[in-house]
């Protein structure tokens, strides 16, 4: 063997020390609250790859779709047939498309309400709050319940939240955030939303 292989292979062993002693380490199970924020593109979809996770692992998922106007994506149409999954559809869009910020806030009451009875239910192992933060940030929510709720939630069951902007508070309270950067996105060159990618 040469130099150059040799020692990579020492490097290679060395880090495989280092990562088998720190998995070992993290010998904890918890339910998460995960936080999904940050101008790019790939919150929810991100959410909605851990909900096929946890259905191939036969796992119960609640997803609450706060402010969404669509009805025909592809996450609906597939996740909503499983029989595992609950898919609730919970807002009416856009506050720039209602205009009534008293509808909204109506809805978003309503919205969490049907959240709140997943976040005391075990039998939910996992529970998507998608769009959750605009709530929060427009004030249509108390963020002080909101976040007593999330921490007050069965030990063992995940919860992962999206949307921009997530509160320091909420982040804080959170055990992974993942803010996802803007560095480019096809809408801006006039690429309409896509199927398969965009809904
Ligand atoms: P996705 O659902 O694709 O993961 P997201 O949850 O990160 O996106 P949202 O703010 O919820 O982002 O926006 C949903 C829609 O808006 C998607 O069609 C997405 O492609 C698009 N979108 C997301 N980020 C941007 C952006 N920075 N500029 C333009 N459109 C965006
Ligand atoms: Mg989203």
């Amino acid at each position: 063997m040469n130099d150059h292989n040799q020692r990579h292979q020492a490097r290679m062993e060395r880090k495989k020390a280092l990562i088998d002693a720190s998995i070992a380490r993290a010998d904890q199970e918890k339910g998460l609250l995960l936080v999904l924020t940050g101008n790019g593109k790939g919150k929810s979809s991100s959410a909605f790859g851990m909900v096929g996770r946890s259905l191939g692992h036969r796992m119960k998922v609640g997803v609450c779709q706060f402010l969404k106007s669509r009805t025909d994506t592809g996450e609906e149409a597939f996740f909503g047939q499983q029989t595992n999954c609950e898919w609730h559809v919970l807002g009416d869009g856009f506050t720039w498309e209602t205009q009534s910020r008293e509808q909204d806030i109506t809805t978003a009451q309503h919205g969490w309400e049907v959240a709140c009875q997943m976040l005391a239910d075990p039998a939910y192992h996992l529970v998507v709050l998608d769009e959750l933060t605009y709530l929060l940030n427009y004030g249509y929510l108390n963020a002080d319940q909101v976040l007593d709720t999330l921490a007050a939630r069965p030990p063992m069951q995940h919860v992962v939240v999206t949307g921009r902007a997530a509160s320091p508070a909420l982040c804080d309270l959170a055990d992974t955030v993942s803010e996802i950067a803007d560095v480019k996105h096809a809408f801006r060159s006039g690429i309409q939303a896509q199927k398969g990618i965009d809904l």
